[in-house]
């Protein structure tokens, strides 16, 4: 009885190592096929101001239906992309598709707001030579560099090379925003924001989702706040999802928010109507 069970628990275990392989070696093997045949489309979640309770922008997120799996997460692919390389190309349509999408919102709607864009440390090593470029493609779309920020994760801090910081230097001269995503989350964050040349920080929902009910995270991101305000750095709150956070963020004096209460990532369409009724107030 007990040995059965027992075999086909590990059957089920190395069933599911098996499958977990084969997807991921199908990501590998199909991605590329699938950026050609425009499988991939960007999403757009809103950022609130707290102070002018409105939006101020988006933070692009790259979505992924494939008629394999449905919805894979970029959670998912982009790790994958990122040790394949695959992500220089993925990376390229990604730059080029939120610009474009920038350049359209501009000329029908101005300049007022802003968006993220993800960018892996593999592209930044990539690009290192290329950053001379970005004035020419910001010129070509209409875009002023303010009204882009770069997103980049505090842990992939911990592969780059040396060139990186005077690499961000010479980007956030541009004026183009540079934005250290899921702060918190690594484990020299202070260090990060003595040496980095950055203008926001984003909190990691793992401090904000518990804001609430957990005396010690509201007391980290309090601290946090002080912080980054003498350092002129901005705040943006992730993974808000109730109204009670949402009221304590403000109250501490966090810049923006981010999450479901506020909004979902969205198709363009949908993000563009959220642009039109802004514009209105
Ligand atoms: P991230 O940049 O930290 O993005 C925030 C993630 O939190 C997104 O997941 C977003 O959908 C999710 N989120 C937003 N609000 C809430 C909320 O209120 N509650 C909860 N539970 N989640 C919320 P997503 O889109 O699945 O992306 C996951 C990660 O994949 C991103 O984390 C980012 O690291 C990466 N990623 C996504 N799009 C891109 C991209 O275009 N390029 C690159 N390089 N990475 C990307
Ligand atoms: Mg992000
Ligand atoms: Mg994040
Ligand atoms: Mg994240």
């Amino acid at each position: 009885e007990i040995t059965g069970k027992r075999s086909k628990r590990y059957l089920l275990c190395t069933e599911n190592i098996i499958l977990k392989k084969e997807r991921h070696m199908w990501i590998e093997a199909n991605l590329i096929n699938e950026l050609e045949e425009n499988k991939f489309e960007m999403y757009y979640q809103p950022q609130f101001g707290l102070e002018s309770n409105n939006i101020t922008g988006f933070e692009s997120l790259i979505r992924w239906n494939t008629e394999k799996y449905g919805f894979i997460s970029p959670a998912e692919f982009i790790p994958i992309a990122e040790s394949t390389g695959h992500i220089i190309p993925l990376g390229n349509w990604i730059f080029s598709t939120v610009c474009k999408q920038m350049s359209e919102w501009n000329k029908l709607y101005g300049t007022n707001y802003s968006i993220a864009i993800n960018i892996s440390p593999a592209q930044l090593n990539h690009y290192g030579q290329y950053v001379d470029m970005l004035d020419d493609i910001l010129i070509k779309y209409g875009i002023l560099p303010e009204q882009l920020h770069f997103e980049i994760t505090e842990t992939s801090f911990l592969h780059l090379s040396d060139q990186i910081v005077p690499l961000l230097e010479k980007i956030k001269n541009k004026g183009i925003h540079i934005a250290l995503d899921d702060f918190g989350t690594g484990y020299s964050s202070v260090l990060y924001l003595r040496d980095l040349p950055i203008n926001i920080i984003k909190i990691d929902r793992v401090f904000v989702k518990e804001l609430t009910i957990n005396e010690r995270d509201k007391k980290i991101i309090k601290t946090l706040i002080e912080l980054a305000r003498s350092l002129r750095i901005q705040v943006v709150a992730e993974g808000i999802e109730d109204e009670v956070t949402l009221h304590h963020l403000k109250s501490l004096g966090c810049h923006s928010a981010q999450g479901y209460l506020l909004g979902k990532p969205m198709e363009s369409v949908a993000a563009e109507k959220l642009l039109t009724e802004n514009l209105k107030n």
